[in-house]
């Protein structure tokens, strides 16, 4: 068989996957993409370090065994086995293999804990890393398309080049880097480097080394068949300096080879007409009963005056510079002064959460949330708000505004990013309204921010308006299977790069 029809073999390398582990975006990536790749009809393999006390306890995650299969790997003049466990991912025909290496994986966070990264990340992720490519050959997965993501995998497109170049099994195989957000990087001290596994001549400014460090995600750009971001914003933004976090010379160097693409959302979970989690459940047809309803009991559980003809504005987002919080920090009190109410949920920063716990102290009735990470009050506030607020700094992709179109709450975002390709902005135009499924603001400035609520707030006293608004949203797809579509075209480019590759290699 061959052409952009075949059923290719792909292996996904991840740090996290839903179900088994998640602290962002990347797990829903990593869980999502490869379902819909496996209805696309591929043979997909999803390879994750084993957190055994993350997915402890966790209802929706398959019967976990041991392969019986050992793998060692000499780390830096230190012999370091692991064993390797099988499962398949809920709902699909996904296998998915699990690194077992209690030493590197059996702790309560991926990453790091409430003291910082953990100080031997550089060899949990390189270790996990060279394992990739051992597991492929030794089950002999012939993988078409190895997919790596962020920093923890970058390590094994450089491998595949260099390493296993030509070795059984890997010899036509093609790798693809996705970026999931570029402030994340895997920097580590120079004396790292053995770890890799690496000759020590790929440590340059052109492929494994960024400004006196072992740079991770760089080695990974540097050497990955085609690169991918989150969104096509994002990827434009990138490769320029304001956005580039040090890597924008790398990334315009290899421009031609990366590709931004959305991220899908999980349909499943994340449905109005289904969602157990919301106190009524309604589709674009009720959506005004529906909404009302559950606006009325987010206004209730947070002590908000329970008055439907007062707009209701949620947040859920983790509380980081990133999402803009300085801007809303500077901006709230002029906001909630017009009469507006806010809801929020989130956990982060101390100086946000202190902010946030303030609030309805000094603005009782009108402002109420929750400081913590709590999904089933997530999906209360998608549900019961009238607007979803997202004033990012920046935002690779982000989820909530999607998840908020389809619960028809209309998002008031910063136009960046992830969210600037998935709203459209309502200018007040007869024309405009025919698309526009919400309102977007560029200049990063807290009189802008409070501008664009106010012609939120003034579109929102306009019934036929608003309700056009939440139509246009509400019918829109966020299905992964339309991404995975995108990836696949990805994938065929990379496959052409290896057949050239082959080719040149022949001459
Ligand atoms: P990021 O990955 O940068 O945090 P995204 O918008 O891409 O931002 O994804 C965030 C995800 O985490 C969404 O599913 C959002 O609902 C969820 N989330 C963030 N904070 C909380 C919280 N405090 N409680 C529940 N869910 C949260």
């Amino acid at each position: 068989m061959s052409g952009a029809d075949r059923r290719l073999r792909i292996v996904m390398a991840a740090s996290e996957a839903v179900p088994f582990s998640k602290t962002g975006g990347l797990a829903d990536v990593a869980g999502s993409l490869t379902q819909a790749l496996d209805r696309a009809g591929h043979d997909v393999v999803l390879i994750l370090p084993d957190y055994p006390s993350l997915r402890h306890g966790r209802p929706q995650v398959s019967a976990v065994s041991s392969t019986g299969l050992q793998f060692s790997l000499d780390m830096n003049g230190r012999a370091v086995t692991a064993g390797l466990n099988w499962a398949t991912l809920p709902g699909s025909q996904v296998r998915v293999l699990l690194v077992s290496q209690p030493e590197y994986f059996d702790r309560t966070q991926p990453y790091g804990d409430t003291s910082g990264s953990y100080f031997d990340n550089c060899e949990r992720f390189c270790f996990f890393s060279r394992l990739v490519p051992e597991i492929c050959r030794k089950l002999v997965l012939q993988p078409d398309i190895l997919h790596c993501n962020d920093w923890h995998t970058g390590l094994i497109p450089a491998l595949l080049n260099t390493v296993y170049q030509g070795m059984k099994g890997l010899e036509r195989t093609a790798s693809v880097m996705t970026i999931h957000n570029l402030a994340y990087q895997g920097q580590f001290q120079d004396y790292e480097f053995p770890l890799t596994g690496m000759p020590r001549r790929y440590y340059n400014m052109y492929q494994m080394e960024a400004w006196g460090h072992l740079n991770l995600l760089k080695t990974g750009l540097a050497f990955a068949d085609q690169l991918t971001t989150v969104s096509p914003t994002y990827a434009s933004e990138i490769c320029h300096t304001e956005n580039g976090c040090g890597l924008d010379g790398v990334l315009r160097h290899r421009g031609q080879s990366l590709a931004g693409i959305l991220n899908g959302i999980d349909e499943q979970i994340w449905d109005p007409e289904q969602d157990p989690r919301i106190p009524q459940n309604y589709s674009i047809e009720t959506r005004k009963a529906g909404k009302a309803i559950c606006k009325q009991q987010v206004q209730q559980s947070f002590s908000l005056r329970q008055d439907p003809d007062v707009p209701l504005v949620g947040m859920v987002t983790r509380l980081a510079d990133q999402k803009g919080l300085d801007l809303l920090a500077a901006g709230v009190d002029r906001f909630l002064a017009e009469g507006s109410q806010l809801v929020f949920l989130g956990t982060g920063d101390r100086r946000y959460e202190q902010l946030l716990r303030d609030l309805p102290g000094r603005f009782p009735g009108q402002a109420g949330g929750c400081i913590g990470f709590d999904e089933d009050l997530a999906h209360r506030i998608e549900a019961g708000a009238d607007m979803f607020l997202m004033p990012s700094r920046f935002e690779p992709c982000g989820l909530n505004q999607m998840y908020s179109l389809r619960y028809g709450t209309v998002p008031i975002v910063r136009s960046v990013g992830g969210l600037a390709d998935s709203v459209i902005d309502y200018t007040g135009t007869t024309e405009s309204l025919r698309e526009a499924t919400g309102f977007s603001f560029r200049d990063y400035s807290t009189d802008v921010l409070l501008q664009t609520l106010q012609r939120a707030v003034q579109a929102w006293r306009q019934p036929q308006v608003w309700d056009q608004l939440v139509r246009n949203g509400m019918k829109l797809d966020w299905s992964w299977d339309r991404s995975a579509t995108r990836y696949l075209e990805v994938y065929q480019r990379a496959l052409k790069n290896v057949d050239l590759r082959a080719a040149q290699g022949r001459m």
